[in-house]
């Protein structure tokens, strides 16, 4: 869970989970007010989670998936990916450029 590199405080899995879905890249502390962004490590590895839902297709060249399952399986990893997001997401006092 990601802990407030202000005060220290870790955030719940619900308040995170409703943050990440706001579309300004600062994310107000619930305990001390303090702006927090998502770190640059983080960035990475959700670039790298969002491919997830893409996965069955990739499958799909090399199995012979039916289209019924692989749209089960493509809205299955994206619900696993918001859900195991609040569990990776690391905090920053400033905005990281990631480049
Ligand atoms: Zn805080």
């Amino acid at each position: 869970m990601p802990t407030c590199q202000n005060c220290k405080n870790k955030w719940g899995w619900k308040e995170t989970f409703k943050k990440t879905f706001t579309t300004d890249p600062a994310m107000k502390c619930p305990y001390c007010g303090e702006k927090q962004y998502t770190s640059l490590k983080t960035r990475k590895w959700s670039l790298l989670f969002s491919m997830l839902p893409l996965l069955p297709l990739l499958l799909n060249i090399f199995l012979d998936i039916s289209l019924l399952m692989m749209i089960g399986l493509i809205i299955g990893s994206g619900i696993l990916y918001i859900c195991l997001y609040p569990f990776v997401l690391e905090l920053s006092n400033q905005e990281e450029p990631l480049f």
